[in-house]
């Protein structure tokens, strides 16, 4: 019977897809590829080591998760993130998590985690390394409030719209690290308190500051849209 051999076979590409895709993938995010870079198929299975057709599935996956354009005439793209497709993003973010707050309800071990993932961000000094580390325990404290919400669909959505914000930092250029580090300690610092307090008025406020803030200081250095 030849249908094992064939099943196996489809397991490995699939796997081939999902590498190269990660590949990508983290270049893209750690600018390695920055914005508006052309991607070539055949470079990129020469470098990689592979053959065509898991790197154009891999394209694929990444222009559905917006970190790619794909021109039927001029090529492939890494994608670049307009004015207002930035705002547009952060709206929505704004809107998910201010909502996640109102419905949160926050357990001890919430609140204990939130407490050590700010105390990891204040730690940390401002180099580059420690930068990637700062934006995940970021991250987690965003998706404490998400996960308190409880609500499934919310998360689903903030889960989709990653990708998106991953693409406005994109544009966030490096000197800025530094300088916006203590505004944003002191805005953490508002939404951990206003968890510990399980105070839903206050977090709302500091998320909503907070967020807003965010995406004025990535649309100051955005260009203007033609
Ligand atoms: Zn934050």
């Amino acid at each position: 019977m030849g249908t094992d051999g064939i099943s196996l076979g489809k397991i490995e590409r699939r796997r081939a897809v999902d590498d190269v895709h990660q590949a990508i993938r983290e270049a893209i995010l750690d600018r390695r590829f920055p914005p508006r870079t052309r991607l070539n198929v055949e470079e990129l299975a020469l470098q990689l080591g592979v053959s065509l057709t898991p790197v154009r599935s891999a394209i694929q996956l990444l222009a559905a998760e917006g970190l790619v354009d794909v021109h039927s005439r001029s090529g492939t793209f890494v994608a670049s993130i307009s004015r207002r497709e930035l705002e547009e993003t952060f709206d929505i973010r704004c809107a998910l998590e201010c909502l996640a707050a109102e419905k949160a309800v926050f357990t001890d071990k919430d609140i204990e985690r939130a407490r050590k993932l700010f105390a990891s961000m204040l730690k940390l000094r401002k180099n580059d390394s420690q930068r990637k580390i700062h934006d995940q325990a970021n991250f987690e404290l965003h998706e404490i409030i998400i996960r308190a919400s409880g609500n499934q669909r919310l998360a689903d959505m903030y889960e989709s719209l990653q990708a998106h914000i991953a693409m406005c930092r994109l544009h966030r250029m490096d000197e800025s690290w530094h300088s916006r580090l203590p505004q944003e300690q002191k805005e953490h610092q508002e939404i951990v308190e206003a968890i510990e307090k399980r105070d839903t008025k206050a977090l709302v406020k500091a998320l909503r500051s907070h967020i807003l803030r965010a995406k004025d200081a990535l649309l100051a250095q955005i260009e203007p849209d033609e």
